[in-house]
């Protein structure tokens, strides 16, 4: 494809996007939840202000550094304008392995829950939508039997936007690249809690460089965010004992955020 046809294709997604992000949005105005949304819960995901020219018709100027990345980020007023960046963005080679930009699925809902994953997977890469796969229907199943909510009640994103070549786990450059866009889009979701799915989101968040044992069984603070770390669900399904110690740290993230266990 073209440059052009590229960058038709990536405002074409968003605006796919964006469509049924407001009609989520209308859904959960009407919809009845096992929570009551909080004030915080229902801070505008939607944001109805002109997207800058700039977005949508300006290539991203080569080299990229993470001060420029950061200058990008700052720049986007809204989740709205930040998705499209993200899905034209050609800072790190990961880009290449783009086919349909995935940014996040959800909205902050009751308690303002936040799953962050590492990377899209080749499934999420032909959806659009993170956590698409077996290990997204576990993780949909947390969210559905476990939390008593729903995957458009809690924010699902990953830590880098693009795809990593055979699954890996994104190198460090990759990740200083992509973080701030991640970095904007917490303070745009403004989630409370932050539940990483595994080592590299867990340690991203905490700035650490510490094995995933170290980090769970605990809850964090940053920001006037508690961060619970937990299992990847792909961990899950390599190993179903884990299973046990990942509704325990799911358990302590519903605690902070005040979401009762469904009965
Ligand atoms: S992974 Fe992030 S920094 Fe790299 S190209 Fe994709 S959006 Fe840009």
């Amino acid at each position: 494809m073209s440059q052009e046809q590229n960058e038709l294709a990536a405002l074409s997604q968003a605006l796919k996007k964006t469509m049924e992000r407001k009609r989520h949005l209308g859904q959960r105005r009407v919809g009845r939840g096992p929570c009551t949304a909080s004030p915080r819960a229902t801070t505008a995901k939607i944001d109805a202000t002109p997207v800058p020219v700039a977005h949508l018709a300006q290539p991203q100027v080569l080299p990229a550094s993470p001060e420029s990345q950061t200058t990008m980020a700052r720049e986007c007023l809204n989740l709205d304008q930040l998705e499209r960046a993200a899905s034209r963005c050609q800072a790190c080679p990961l880009h290449k392995g783009r086919h349909n930009p995935v940014f996040s699925d959800g909205n902050p809902g009751p308690g303002g829950i936040l799953f962050l994953g590492e990377a899209p997977s080749d499934a999420d890469n032909s959806t659009g939508t993170p956590f698409s796969g077996p290990p997204g229907q576990l993780l949909t199943d947390i969210i559905v039997k476990g939390m008593g909510l729903n995957r458009q009640q809690v924010t699902i994103t990953p830590m880098v936007k693009c795809p990593t070549p055979g699954g890996r786990a994104p190198a460090g450059e990759e990740v200083e690249l992509c973080a701030p866009i991640l970095r904007r889009q917490l303070e745009l979701v403004n989630p409370r809690v932050l539940i990483p799915l595994g080592q590299g989101p867990a340690n991203f968040l905490l700035a650490r460089k510490s094995p995933l044992a170290e980090l769970r069984n605990q809850i964090f603070e940053s920001q006037g965010r508690q961060i619970v770390a937990t299992f990847h669900p792909g961990q899950l399904l390599q190993d179903p004992a884990k299973k046990r110690d990942c509704w325990a740290d799911i358990r302590r993230a519903m605690a902070a955020a005040d979401i009762k266990k469904p009965s």
